[in-house]
């Protein structure tokens, strides 16, 4: 778990015109923020920098206070949800969730990673536990529903033992019924785990359901950070 600072962040791509303009925001340890905004607005520029596959062209990035402006991705230990999942169709549900950690056990010359403790199988038992996909673990992607599919997900960003989930409209492609209990899946699931969360959509009832706090962005520019209710309260 982390807190993740952002000071003044700018992006400016080559064009020289600001993508992301003098962004600050204090995410809180455990807390979840929905970053919201109209196509174009410097969403996924802002996550992109945050998990460190952008450059910050000024302002700092600090992780649990730490500036991390020049930190490479893995060493952020931050995990990316996308859209699409990105799971292995070929493997079983046990490895594509042991997936990070034999990654990590590689380049590791095979002592185990430097990724917490216990060995691969108790990590990927205990994370299929808290996610309630025990039964699963020996399925293909293929044959679960798309709510497991985003646990799998999830499992893999848990046995890394990341300090915050970065969602990047992980919904979008679904349709509404599946959105629907997709967002109460995530929402418990974030709950429960407590794990600090920054969540990019442009859908309004994501936005107003899902996360503490609202942050939104447009042309680049934060215009105004609130809770859900404060949000809905206003004239
Ligand atoms: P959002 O995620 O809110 O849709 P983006 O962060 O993708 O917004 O884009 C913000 C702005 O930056 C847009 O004007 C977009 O065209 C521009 N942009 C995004 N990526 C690049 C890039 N790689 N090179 C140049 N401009 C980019
Ligand atoms: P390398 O070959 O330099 O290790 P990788 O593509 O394997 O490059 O990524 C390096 C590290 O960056 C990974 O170990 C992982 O920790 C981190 N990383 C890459 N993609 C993501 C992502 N989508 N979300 C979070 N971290 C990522």
């Amino acid at each position: 778990m982390a807190s993740i600072t952002l000071n003044n962040i700018v992006k400016k791509y080559d064009d020289g015109f600001p993508a992301v303009n003098n962004v600050s925001l204090d995410i809180a340890d455990g807390e979840f923020v929905i970053l919201v905004g109209p196509s174009g607005c410097g969403k996924s520029t802002l996550l992109r920098m945050i998990v460190g596959l952008e450059d910050i062209t000024s302002g700092e990035l600090q992780i649990d206070g730490t500036r991390m402006n020049e930190a490479a991705p893995k060493d952020r230990n931050l995990a990316m949800v996308f859209q699409n999942y990105a799971l292995y169709p070929h493997l079983t549900v046990y490895e594509n969730i042991a997936f990070p950690l034999r990654l990590a056990k590689d380049k590791n010359g095979g002592g185990g990673g430097g990724v917490g403790g216990g060995t691969v199988d108790e990590r990927v038992q205990k994370a299929a536990a808290m996610l309630e996909l025990t039964e699963h673990l020996e399925r293909k992607p293929a044959n679960l529903s798309g709510g497991q599919r985003q646990r799998v997900a999830m499992g893999r960003a848990i046995v890394r033992e990341a300090d915050a989930f970065l969602f990047d409209e992980p919904l979008s492609n679904l349709d509404a019924k599946l959105r629907g209990q997709m967002r109460s899946e995530i929402s418990q699931l974030q709950r429960r785990l407590g794990i600090t969360s920054v969540y990019v959509t442009h859908d309004q009832t994501e936005a107003m359901t899902l996360g503490d706090r609202v942050a939104v962005l447009k042309k680049g520019i934060l215009q105004q950070v609130a809770s859900p209710r404060e949000l809905y309260e206003q004239p």
